[in-house]
């Protein structure tokens, strides 16, 4: 068989209603992960739905229980066509976010597959579930091609708690680092660029959400009786976050500014623009660091955001002087960035200003990660996706928004190559979640066409294991 007649196939196998077949029972499945006590039906979902799937594939199927008590399973199938071949790594999670069911519109619900044209509406559908049925069923596409001989061996691991922060996940990777080993990652999730424009990033930004409070005194006062004696935190706290960024949302904490941009990731994203699709937002084009573009602000700087903010009741003020108030930040950031102090950077900040009286505290974090655009594998799977699909492929250097990919990079050591199948505007984490089926078809067809292209190995940069 040939590259041509594999994508060929693919693409019949999704138009006879295959694809829409199994997704449809996918999302049947109610796999939520940030409410508790459901593992049992995150645990079907491995051992049910997908297993038997990799199993006809010849893939050796392991359920484990979470290294984390309480949190939810992870599965690692191994197809090993011989010791000594070159690995792939595959990544993808099963579980999704709580269905919202009163806020869908009327005729959608989560857990069920409402097709109206193009729009695949279901929870899931984006994030992630049409996403690695894409992958994997091209896999097994390529496999049945092949007649079985891939020539390489592969590894997927599927976790059931990605939306609930992904517990567990380090440390099993930590635990499993033989299970699995690899020379490269391929997974798929988040957005393309646009919807028409396949697209490639290699890792993602990290986050650290942090709190500032400021406590005056026990209970609020009455103004009238105090007004002008007691200091008022509403006041304070909006100056302390008005000497984090300017009136334009520029940083100004210096210490979280990341390196300068490197020519390669601005040439990278030379080309992109961000935003124009048809449920997107209106951008700010004075909003954020100078002199660098829409796509250079979002996706190789670092950007920080007030979440919220608090003090006294908004919704039925009263004449007091409230006695607290709260800000609840974010960065995200790009690699180089000095995240692992942000709190001590934030606190010497404040007190310079003369806000010493304002807590700073970390609550979550996760940290940036970017393959070299140089890595060999980069080109490879631009021009691999580009036969596929006979279009331009956007590079994007990282995702704007996080992923667990330092896991893959730092404790695995594996260059990360991340094919997305959704778009911004799929409503993921939202009411009215949907995939576009035109972008789906051809996500199937370009896994197809990679997978097939790593199995030539006269092409791939299999060459570079260590
Ligand atoms: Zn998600």
């Amino acid at each position: 068989m040939t590259r041509a007649q594999v994508l060929a196939n693919s693409r019949r196998w999704f138009d006879d209603g295959h694809y829409q077949a199994l997704l449809k029972r996918r999302v049947a499945q109610p796999t939520a992960s940030d409410q508790p006590g459901n593992n049992e039906v995150l645990k079907a979902y491995l051992v049910q739905e997908i297993a038997p799937e990799l199993t006809a594939s010849g893939f050796d199927c392991q359920v484990f229980d979470n290294p984390v008590a309480g949190a939810p399973p992870l599965m690692v199938a191994r197809r090993i066509e011989a010791d000594g071949l070159p690995g792939v790594l595959t990544y993808g999670h099963g579980d999704v976010i709580n269905g919202q069911e009163a806020q869908w519109r009327a005729g959608l619900q989560p857990w069920q597959l409402v097709v109206e044209g193009d729009r695949w509406y279901g929870r899931g559908t984006a994030d992630n579930k049409g996403q690695h049925t894409a992958s994997l069923s091209a896999l097994r596409q390529v496999i049945d091609a092949r007649g079985g001989k891939l020539g390489y061996n592969v590894t997927v691991l599927l976790e059931m708690g990605e939306e609930a922060g992904s517990p567990g996940l380090r440390a099993f990777c930590e635990q499993h680092r033989a299970l699995l080993a690899a020379d490269l990652m391929i997974a798929c999730d988040g957005p393309r660029v646009h919807a028409q424009r396949p697209t490639v990033f290699l890792g993602s930004r990290g986050l650290v959400n942090f709190s500032l409070s400021l406590r005056s005194r026990e209970r609020a006062y009455h103004s009238g009786n105090w007004g002008g004696v007691l200091t008022n935190p509403g006041i304070r706290m909006a100056h302390a976050v008005a000497t984090l960024t300017d009136a334009h949302g520029r940083i100004l904490v210096s210490g979280l500014l990341p390196p300068p941009v490197s020519a390669e990731v601005r040439q990278a994203l030379a080309e992109v623009n961000i935003g124009g699709g048809e449920d997107d937002p209106v951008t700010n084009p004075g909003w954020g660091e100078p002199g660098l573009t829409p796509a250079e602000r979002l996706m190789a700087w670092n950007t920080l955001e007030v979440l919220a903010l608090g003090a006294g009741q908004p919704q039925r003020p009263v004449n007091a002087i409230p006695p607290s108030a709260v800000a609840h930040c974010q960065l995200r950031f790009v690699p180089g960035t000095r995240w692992e102090q942000l709190a001590d950077l934030v606190r010497k900040h404040l007190q310079a200003h003369g806000f010493d009286d304002i807590e700073v505290q970390v609550t979550a974090s996760s940290p940036a990660t970017r393959l070299d655009l140089k890595n060999p594998w980069v080109a490879w799977t631009m021009s691999s996706i580009e036969h596929s699909v006979g279009k331009p492929v956007t590079l994007l250097p990282n995702l704007a928004g996080s992923l667990p990919n330092d896991v893959f990079t730092d404790v695995l050591g594996l260059p990360t190559i991340w094919v997305p199948h959704s778009y911004p505007a799929c409503s993921q984490h939202a009411p009215n979640e949907h995939l576009l089926a035109s972008v789906a078809r051809e996500g199937v067809a370009m896994m197809a066409g990679l997978y097939w292209d790593l199995g030539d190995a006269a092409s791939a940069p299999w060459f570079l294991r260590a």
